[in-house]
């Protein structure tokens, strides 16, 4: 007889999933039962601190209080409508996140794959409908070592061979250029060209920040050239970088922005396109949706994470942890960190190979109760929630510069 879900340790569990999931993920070998603030818990009890905050998802923390009272009032009213239906949720969180982000316009979805998807659906009817591209001819123009999610048509464009091999025939109408480079975009751009989708910062490339002007630089070739400029924020954004968006670090706003991680407090799925008006008007009944987009327990949250950024106190707190995340790192240059690249409370940190693989460097982390994830290679990813407090990430770079100090 199976013991019951409580009795059964983390390596029970950990060796109960290998016969019934699917192996698409090499988790670290921890088993998280609870969870609060920058904190998680085993099944054994153990305290490990959350330097990962799935990947951006939980920016305000795990069970964030206010977030979670939001997700309880709503759960004891109205969960789920379809939109069929109007809720009285949906309104007030357009309204605020087209305000928050200084767009006109919102589609909401519910994971971020989704949001690209639908975000790429716009910019070729757009394409078609207002700049008079032929039909079926749209190019979308993509940056080298991207990531936009999983979903077939994204992985056409992705240069990731993991991500890519097995699961062709691919999407066509997609040019790839490098990152950061305006002459290479500029060459690409054509008459064909529907939209150019990038990521501000490119996350899982390893926390790739461009040169300062890049952002400016598309902005201003789109503009000039006539074609959209999609900026993928959904891990960028919302707090990250010690701005509400990435491109604020350059004052840029974009045409169309996708948003999502963080959108749903790490509670529920959340996403959304938001686009200025003339765009997003190319939608009309029928020809897009989705069953759970907007509903009203993901309104709910979503406003309340909205809320939560209208106050300013988490972009300040990721711009003033950002500084003590780089004080650290700057010391452990040459002392097995080999370079880094950080932005707010997020850093992409180069371990010097000869110390191990970016995965052996997080399992000794997880043992010294420090919970990160690789990228690739000897990359790793520092992205805590933005509530952890300074002490809280001085120790665990301490703990990190003792790992560093013992490997090899
Ligand atoms: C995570 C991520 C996505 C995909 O989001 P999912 O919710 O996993 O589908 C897309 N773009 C960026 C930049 C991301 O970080």
């Amino acid at each position: 007889m199976t013991a019951p879900a409580h009795a059964r340790t983390s390596a029970d569990l950990i060796r109960a999933e290998e016969p019934v999931l699917a192996h698409n993920y090499h988790p670290l070998p921890v088993v998280v039962a609870r969870a609060e603030g920058a904190w998680v818990e085993d099944v054994e009890g153990r305290r490990y601190l959350d330097m990962l905050a799935g990947y951006s998802a939980l920016n305000f923390g795990h069970r964030h209080p206010g977030l979670i009272r939001a997700a309880h009032d709503q759960l004891d009213r109205l969960t789920l409508t379809s939109r069929a239906f109007h809720n009285d949720r949906l309104a007030e969180f357009a309204e605020r996140l087209a305000a928050l982000t200084g767009l006109d316009m919102v589609l909401p979805m519910n994971t971020g794959a989704e949001a690209v998807e639908s975000g790429i659906k716009v910019a070729r009817k757009w394409a078609y409908d207002v700049k008079g591209v032929p039909d079926g001819q749209a190019t979308i123009v993509v940056a080298a070592d991207n990531f936009h999610g999983r979903t077939t048509t994204i992985v056409s464009f992705s240069t990731d061979e993991s991500a890519r091999a097995g699961f062709g025939p691919f999407t066509p109408g997609f040019k790839v250029v490098p990152y950061n480079d305006l002459a290479a975009l500029e060459e690409a751009v054509d008459e064909t060209t529907a939209a150019v989708l990038i990521e501000p910062i490119q996350g899982e490339a390893g926390v790739i920040i461009p040169d300062a002007g890049y952002l400016t630089g598309v902005r201003e070739l789109t503009r000039r050239k006539g074609c959209l400029f999609i900026a993928d924020e959904i891990q960028s954004g919302l707090g990250r970088t010690g701005r509400t968006l990435a491109v604020e670090h350059e004052s840029v706003v974009p045409d169309v922005l996708l948003l999502g991680k963080a959108l749903g407090g790490g509670i529920v799925p959340v996403s959304a396109v938001v686009a200025r008006r003339e765009v997003m008007g190319v939608l009309g009944p029928g020809e897009h949706g989705s069953t759970f987009g907007g509903n009203p327990l993901a309104a709910a949250v979503g406003t309340a994470v909205v809320g939560l950024l209208e106050t300013g106190e988490f972009q300040r707190r990721a711009d003033d942890l950002g500084l003590v995340l780089r004080e650290g790192l700057e010391a452990l240059r040459g002392h097995g960190v080999t370079g880094y690249r950080a932005r707010g409370l997020w850093a992409g940190v180069d371990v010097d190979p000869a110390l191990g693989t970016g995965r052996e460097i997080s399992e000794r982390l997880m043992r010294e109760g420090i919970l990160v994830k690789d990228t690739h290679g000897s990359t790793i990813r520092l992205a805590p929630p933005l509530t952890v407090t300074a002490d809280e990430l001085r120790s665990a770079l301490g703990t990190l510069e003792k790992v560093l100090g013992q490997a090899g």
